[in-house]
């Protein structure tokens, strides 16, 4: 019922304190209502030009906010994880579920995944009122569902594109196209924001039906007086931000006044500090191998 991302880019920035712009975000979110929250985070310095890597961490637990907290802090103290390592950029997302298929549980709640690997992982606002069918196919195409929801078709359908491109020698399919192309399978309602261990430090996020909105704050005065030039395409100048997406103005209020609604239909991409953003058009282009492919 609430999606929510940060990611910093040029400043450092403490684990703890990247947890805690997330966990604060999902507070901001809570009045709407949820029965199970989840985060996602990077378990180690990513290199932006890696082909692949660590596996990002996933932490999901049914209640309130603070039981996820608690959890995850729990769960920092049993492994060692270094809550002061600092990180110039990263991205972590972030969700509140209100369920519509599947009981709130752990392995309901999001982040969902594309595989144990965690290679992509995607929020959700909304209802994919086609997964049925969308599952189905997936399935008969190898792939195994661990929950009961509509969302977890999304971060499949990435990983099956994200592999056809590949096998088809494509290997620079970008992080845009294989979202598009999943785009262009889903039906129904949604906000969705998509991770993935193939572009680290990377986030996209697009919207059908469910709201969405980008929060930018740039770090020195005089970037953050200045008001959006061209919002549509912020370029990647180097220059520190921090960069938020949202279900709801409310969890942005306090990090920024330069806040951006997305339309129905647009995507935004995320990238080395800069944002674009662009239309989905249904009739255009494709990658990755298509669906009704049998399976090899
Ligand atoms: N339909 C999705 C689910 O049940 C997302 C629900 C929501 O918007 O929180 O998991």
């Amino acid at each position: 019922c609430g999606i929510f991302a940060y990611l910093n880019f040029n400043i450092s920035r403490e684990r703890r304190y990247i947890l805690e712009v997330l966990f604060n975000g999902l507070r901001r979110l809570e009045y709407r209502g949820y029965d199970s929250a989840g985060i996602c985070i990077d378990s180690s310095l990513n290199s932006s030009n890696a082909d692949v890597v660590a596996k990002p961490l996933v932490f999901r637990q049914e209640g309130n906010i603070e039981s996820l907290v608690k959890s995850v802090y729990q769960e920092v103290a049993a492994t060692d994880l270094n809550l002061e390592e600092s990180f110039s950029i990263h991205a972590g997302i972030a969700h509140t579920r209100w369920a519509t298929h599947g009981e709130p549980a752990p392995r309901n709640s999001h982040p969902q995944a594309s595989d144990a690997g965690n290679e992509f992982l995607v929020v959700h606002n909304g209802v994919i009122t086609n997964y049925e069918v969308l599952k189905e196919t997936l399935v008969r195409h190898g792939f195994t569902f661990e929950s009961e929801t509509d969302t977890e078709v999304i971060p499949k359908l990435a990983k099956f594109v994200f592999d056809n491109a590949n096998e088809e020698g494509d290997k620079s399919v970008t992080f845009s196209q294989v979202v598009l192309e999943v785009m262009r399978h889903l039906e129904g309602a949604y906000a969705l924001i998509f991770k993935s261990r193939h572009y680290p430090n990377e986030l996209i996020a697009c919207k059908r039906g469910s709201p969405l909105l980008l929060g930018v704050k740039e770090l020195t005065e005089e970037a953050n007086r200045a008001s959006f030039n061209d919002p549509k395409s912020l370029s990647s100048n180097g220059q520190p931000k921090e960069l938020f997406l949202s279900s709801d103005a409310s969890a942005l209020v306090e990090h920024t006044k330069k806040v951006l609604v997305i339309e129905d239909g647009e995507v935004v991409h995320l990238k080395d500090g800069g944002v674009s953003i662009f239309k989905f058009d249904h009739t255009k282009g494709k990658c990755g191998g298509t669906l009704t492919r049998p399976a090899s």
